[in-house]
């Protein structure tokens, strides 16, 4: 039995303030929360580590990452060159990584064939530290489409149906299908919606079958459209992005979404401060989405090109800075997350019966959601970690920016060049 006292606990869905609050963990749960000064005699000969001056609050989750993407210039080529040893290697790192920057459950939303069930199997026998892993196996996608190296290509309805019973079989935790191109594959268009309604729709009946969450990438307008009207659990991205970089917010769409069971899982990456600095012309779907009143769960899409899973607190700032407030922020990283991925009954707050997931860190998050980069105490169901030192995360280089936000930047000065009228020739 161990007690873990501290001046402040936020406790319940809401992350509600208990002062000089008390936690009792018995293996790898919660059995009480309350009062220190109320703790029950039963559980006084209990091993206490009085935290002091900090606040404790529920393990992070990270709705969106990849752990065999190794978050470096080039992601993709390093997985295509590794075979599964070097992999799983990688993928180890990754959420050693994750839970070092406090993130105690995440999920992996594509990664090659089934590793991360094995990655995440490892994790939950004490083999390796790690978050708890919600594990999507390689995402759904049509011949030759976005990640299509994961091994997850699939072309008909009944290739869908049989993909999505095959990776149930292969213990999977959720369902993943690319709905849209995306940026990191070449030949893939993140405008294009790559699957008819219809096999998106297959999927989800699949999967709820099934008695498991499906999360749809997608990034342009009609790919979003089709997952929403499939029923998917969670968009993730939902940018809206366009071929010539302009706005593609739709508003209606938007207000559908908000109306919806459907969550918004923006993948607002630390990075998305650089984006937001170099591309001030753009309107940023999160906000937007945000003030319609959708459903919001934290994610990063860490691992992708420049973007490291220890990064994971710096995502939650570039939240705050498209306008979330720092406690909605921490809402979406914890028990909103929690609800929508389907695991409030194991993870996302402090209560007797749940996981011991919990962190504290000096100051109130709630307040400044920049506090979790001081983290003090870290404890994945039951089992205390010693944090690996966390690098302070760098903007780009504006000299070596990458290729797909060159092209951005280029697609927005050309669209801007065009509406400007013009210059009339005088003389
Ligand atoms: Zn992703």
């Amino acid at each position: 039995m161990r007690i873990i006292t501290a001046r402040r606990v936020l406790v319940g869905a809401g992350l509600d303030t208990l002062e000089n609050g008390g936690v009792v963990i018995d293996g790898d749960r919660v059995v009480w929360v309350g009062p220190a000064s109320e703790l029950p005699g039963e559980f006084a000969g209990g091993d206490v580590t009085a935290l002091g001056d900090v606040t404790v609050l529920p393990g992070l989750i990270d709705a969106h990452v990849h752990l065999g993407f190794d978050g470096g210039p080039n992601p993709v080529d390093r997985m295509m060159a590794e075979n599964d040893a070097r992999q799983v290697a990688t993928m180890l790192r990754s959420a050693r990584e994750l839970l070092s920057c406090g993130v105690t459950t995440a999920r992996d939303l594509g990664s090659r064939d089934l590793l991360g069930v094995a990655v995440r199997d490892a994790i939950l026998d004490g083999t390796a530290d790690g978050p708890r892993m919600l594990v999507a196996g390689p995402a759904i996608t049509v011949t030759g489409g976005h990640c299509w190296f994961m091994n997850g290509e699939v072309d008909s309805p009944e290739d869908m149906r049989r993909m999505v019973r095959t990776l149930h079989k292969g213990t999977v935790d959720c369902f993943k299908v690319m709905s849209t191109g995306g940026n990191m594959t070449s030949g893939s268009a993140p405008w294009h919606a790559q699957f008819p309604q219809d096999d998106l729709a297959i999927a989800v009946d699949e999967a709820h079958r099934l008695g498991k969450t499906i999360a749809a990438h997608a990034h342009g307008v009609e790919g979003i459209r089709r997952a929403l009207a499939a029923g998917v659990d969670t968009i993730e991205h939902c940018s809206f992005q366009t071929e010539d970089g302009s706005d593609g917010y739709d508003e209606e769409l938007g207000a559908q979404i908000a109306a919806s069971a459907t969550a918004v899982s923006p993948t607002c990456s630390a990075r998305m401060k650089d984006f937001m600095r170099l591309l001030p012309g753009r309107r940023w779907a999160l906000g937007d989405l945000y003030r319609a009143g959708a459903t919001i769960i934290a994610s990063t899409d860490s691992g992708i090109d420049h973007n490291p899973h220890w990064a994971f607190v710096s995502a939650l700032e570039s939240m705050v800075a498209a306008g979330m407030t720092p406690r909605d922020v921490l809402l979406s990283a914890t028990s909103v997350s929690a609800r929508v991925l389907g695991i409030d009954d194991a993870a996302g707050r402090i209560d007797a019966g749940l996981a011991a997931d919990l962190i504290a860190v000096h100051g109130d998050p709630r307040d400044d959601i920049a506090a979790l980069h001081d983290l003090r105490f870290v404890m994945a169901r039951g089992a205390e970690f010693t944090p690996d030192p966390v690098p302070v995360f760098a903007p780009l280089d504006p000299d070596d920016l990458p290729d797909m936000l060159v092209r951005m930047i280029e697609a927005q000065e050309s669209a801007h060049a065009k509406s400007e009228p013009e210059p009339v020739e005088v003389g």
